[in-house]
């Protein structure tokens, strides 16, 4: 019988003797998100159903999911692609949306992801959201799709206040006509106030797409003072 050779664990960097298809060791086991918004899928406290930014404002994606937490091991997991290069982390990171994907039944007919400014490109280099959304549409076999372009340059969202990230995000990217009357997978790593993926959602609804689902590997939760 075939057994898989050199198999290490993405977190800890371990040999992997156990039969697991996700390359993270059971020892190392990420924060998963379970109790969390029915909209964004952004976690809550134990009193709240949806979120207060759903309940607030309207979301232009019908749902978004992530399957982890942004802290401890999974943001680490995040930066390591983000920030190292660490590309095989996208193959690991997809199986787990490939995962969340079947679990909420979504019937999708193009997958697309969050595009970097040309400029940011360039000194980055790669796109950790193309790698992700390129290894997910090749796991659930549905054509990966450019549809945006990102023509704002925006510095990093993490110093910035929830009004602030929305007011920046807006009017950032174009889209392409690639898509029209399709229901849309949009990707990311990391979904926290929504400023993006909103930004995103809009410019496809207006240009025609019909629904818009939204998976990411991580989401930050809306009330960090329940917890
Ligand atoms: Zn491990
Ligand atoms: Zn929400």
């Amino acid at each position: 019988m075939f057994y898989p050779q050199n198999i290490k664990c993405a977190v800890c960097g371990k040999d992997m003797f156990e039969e697991n298809r996700y390359e993270i060791c059971s020892g190392c086991s990420l924060k998963a998100n379970i109790r969390f918004c029915p909209k964004c899928g952004r976690a809550v406290g134990e009193t709240t159903i949806y979120c207060d930014d759903c309940m607030n404002h309207g979301r232009n994606f019908l749902q978004a999911r992530a399957p982890f937490i942004y802290e401890g091991k999974a943001r680490n997991l995040v930066h390591r692609l983000k920030y190292g290069g660490e590309r095989y982390l996208a193959k690991v990171m997809a199986q787990y949306l490939a995962d969340e994907y079947y679990k909420n039944n979504w019937c999708v007919d193009i997958v697309t992801y969050v595009p970097m400014h040309p400029k940011k490109e360039r000194t980055r280099e790669y796109n950790q959201a193309y790698w992700i959304a390129k290894e997910l549409s090749q796991i659930i076999k549905i054509p990966l799709v450019t549809t945006l372009t990102r023509i704002k340059y925006s510095e990093n969202f993490a110093k910035l206040s929830r009004s602030d990230r929305f007011k920046e995000a807006e009017n950032s990217f174009v889209a392409n006509d690639n898509f029209k009357k399709k229901k849309i997978l949009l990707v990311d790593d990391v979904f926290t106030t929504g400023a993006t993926t909103e930004s995103c959602s809009k410019e496809l609804k207006k240009k025609g797409a019909l629904e818009i689902y939204v998976l990411t590997f991580c989401t930050g939760m809306c009330k960090p003072e329940l917890y």
